[in-house]
């Protein structure tokens, strides 16, 4: 199976309060977004676009030398939109992982590859809810519990057939801004496959995160 890697790595990076982009903040001296590339590659995927803030272009190009960059949007799901359109056509499946999953092992990207292998046509790596779980009020009031047996923590990269992406992509209203992918093609009616995650493709949103990331490697 042919696979195309998407990273959307656009973002602005404020809750990580860098003064530049956050795909560019290094993890042990190398930006997120190389990790992010590298981790795709080592799990078999041949080629990847990155949707990288158009302001940044020059910087992002000294990053990933050879890299096929695209300009991000303004929302990550506008991001995505951009590197999907510039992917080949010859892919048969599309990952779309986030710059911000920086040490995602390569066992999460082949798990993604094979369940698509397998027939999947939409695929999400998960993870349990270990905490309690509660809906609050505008007061901060816990209003309700919430079971949390059935309830995942959804990763990336998240693997489609590339038709039910580009279709689903393509049914979206142009302000649409999603969360995640897989949100797409469900509102288009595709089911939604899960394979195991891993801790360790924690996403990096706040400075802790990425204290956390540091330490990971120096493990
Ligand atoms: O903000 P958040 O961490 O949820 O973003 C997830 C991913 O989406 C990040 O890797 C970020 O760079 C990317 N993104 C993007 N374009 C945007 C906003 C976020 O590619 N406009």
């Amino acid at each position: 199976m042919h696979a195309v890697g998407i990273v959307a790595a656009a973002g602005s990076g404020l809750r990580l309060g860098a003064d530049l982009p956050k795909a560019l903040v290094p993890l042990a001296g190398r930006p997120l977004v190389c990790w992010a590339v590298d981790a795709l590659r080592a799990g078999g995927v041949a080629e990847v676009v990155v949707a990288v803030p158009a302001a940044e272009r020059t910087a992002f190009a000294a990053a990933l030398p050879g890299v096929r960059l695209v300009d991000g949007g303004a929302s990550r799901t506008a991001s995505v939109r951009a590197a999907l359109a510039a992917a080949g056509p010859d892919a048969d499946a599309v990952l779309v992982h986030d710059a911000a999953r920086p040490l995602t092992p390569p066992e999460v990207v082949a798990r993604v590859l094979t369940a698509l292998a397998g027939g999947a046509r939409a695929v999400v790596p998960v993870l349990p809810v270990v905490d309690t779980t509660v809906l609050v009020d505008g007061d901060g009031m816990v209003t309700d519990a919430v079971p949390r047996a059935p309830l995942r923590r959804v990763q990336t990269p998240q693997g489609f057939l590339r038709r039910t992406l580009a279709d689903a992509y393509a049914g979206l209203a142009d302000d649409a801004d999603l969360t995640d992918d897989a949100a797409a093609v469900r509102a288009a009616g595709t089911s939604v496959s899960t394979v195991e995650g891993d801790e360790r493709a924690a996403k990096v949103t706040v400075p802790h995160d990425l204290a956390m990331a540091e330490l990971q490697v120096r493990a």
